[in-house]
């Protein structure tokens, strides 16, 4: 019997070595298997296929965005890796397909994207996406959203240590939203969207307006900044209910 789960273990533990420290190696040194590279600014964006010459005004619209996060500095690099293979996008984000981007914020801060299409500033979305079909709900999510949106999470990884699931997801997507939207929010037709229980309002659809709706809130209407949130991050409950009740109030 314990002979049996000692051969058990050493097979798992050359299993681990034969398929993981593999994969270890890819996942800490992703540049070498992308076969096109752009330095700019703070970024280096890697690709599996030539890189268009609009991904600058992509990377500078993105940096404009993130300047007005107190977690922003301009000693702050970031490495984005374009995956416009599905296969590779799935191998570096751990069989993520569906997601549109994925920071790796708990550990190399690495970000990949799925395939985009970068001359007309978007990502090309899985048919499994619920809005996948719905053009307007695009609108604010352009390829400049989603590179903004990730480099946020990275600076947030930065500000708090790796280990993100100590902070609620509200925080997290809300704030990466706040700083990615840029402009492109409008609070009280959210509000609104949301007081008719409107599909773009409910997170388990794939967006994340309500957390946006909560992280402004807190940030524009009460003069919170992101620091003073993470210092002392309010009850979900209570935080839902006074922005709910703000539509009462208006
Ligand atoms: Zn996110």
């Amino acid at each position: 019997m314990k002979n049996k789960l000692v051969k058990a273990l050493k097979k798992t533990a050359l299993g681990v070595l034969v398929f993981g420290m593999p994969y270890l190696c890819i996942m800490l040194f992703p540049g070498l298997l992308f076969a096109h590279k752009i330095e700019y600014r703070q970024c280096i964006v890697y690709s599996d296929k030539k890189i268009d010459s609009e991904i600058i005004e992509i990377i500078d619209s993105s940096l404009t965005r993130m300047s007005k996060s107190e977690l922003y500095d301009t000693s702050q690099q970031f490495r984005l890796f374009i995956c416009n293979d599905l296969r590779r996008f799935w191998i570096f984000t751990q069989g993520s397909a569906l997601a549109g981007a994925v920071a790796q914020y708990n550990f190399t801060r690495d970000i990949f994207f799925r395939p985009c299409d970068i001359p007309n500033n978007k990502i090309i979305p899985p048919k499994e996406w619920y809005f996948a079909d719905n053009p307007f709900t695009f609108k604010d999510r352009p390829l400049t959203y989603y590179f903004a949106h990730e480099m946020t999470h990275v600076m947030q990884s930065r500000y708090t240590g790796r280990g993100s699931w100590k902070y609620p997801t509200w925080l997290t997507e809300g704030y990466a939203d706040y700083i990615g939207k840029g402009e492109n929010f409008n609070f009280q037709e959210n509000l609104r969207l949301w007081h008719s229980h409107a599909p773009e309002l409910d997170p388990s659809k794939g967006l994340y307006r309500l957390y946006h709706l909560k992280v402004c809130y807190l940030l524009d209407h009460k003069g919170a900044s992101i620091k003073d949130i993470y210092q002392n991050i309010p009850n979900d409950t209570i935080l839902t209910d006074e922005v709910w009740n703000l539509y009462m109030a208006n």
